[in-house]
């Protein structure tokens, strides 16, 4: 383009109306944002979200402590204290996870012979303190029925895969 031309077009804003015609034209478009948190994008079936631990649907702990989660775990983040029930069924008396270790790998929920640990799909759980990140069996369990009809429906989406 010459001197003159480039000269001429910025006398006539050319380069400000183009532009303006550009924002006109996306105004009309579909939007490619979403305005979060009130709108969410899809996620996986196979995104490693906060934990959870699950129940059968008699409300019975899936986890039979057998703590191949714990030793799998690369962090070290899993910590499993158990006992015999007076049914001779074992179960965990603690189970901790400590949150600011964990690094989503996800061994510990393929891990698990009975789909008791699972990373589920939340990923709205920031903290403002480390304490708030430490969580314990109760917490779990409140995430596994809190999140367990989402939870399901990606382990059934996933079980070809795995
Ligand atoms: S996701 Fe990985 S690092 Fe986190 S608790 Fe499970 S095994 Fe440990
Ligand atoms: S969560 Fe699963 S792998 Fe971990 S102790 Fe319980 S049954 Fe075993």
């Amino acid at each position: 383009m010459s001197v003159m031309s480039r000269g001429f077009r910025s006398l006539l804003m050319g380069e400000l109306l183009s532009g303006m015609g550009l924002t006109l034209r996306y105004f009309f478009k579909p939007k490619v944002t979403l305005n979060y948190p009130y709108e969410k994008g899809p996620i996986s079936p196979r995104f490693r979200g906060e934990h959870a631990l699950r129940r059968y649907p008699n409300g019975e702990e899936r986890c039979i402590a057998c703590k191949l989660c714990e030793a799998i775990c690369p962090a070290q983040a899993i910590t499993i204290e158990s006992e015999p029930r007076a049914d001779g069924s074992r179960r965990t008396t603690r189970y901790d996870i400590d949150m600011t270790k964990c690094i989503y790998c996800g061994f510990c929920q393929e891990a698990c012979p009975v789909d008791a640990i699972v990373e589920g799909p939340n990923f709205e759980f920031a903290a403002e303190t480390r304490e708030e990140l430490f969580y314990n069996k109760e917490r779990l369990l409140d995430n596994g029925d809190r999140w367990e009809c989402e939870i399901a429906q990606n382990l059934e989406k996933d079980a070809p895969y795995r």
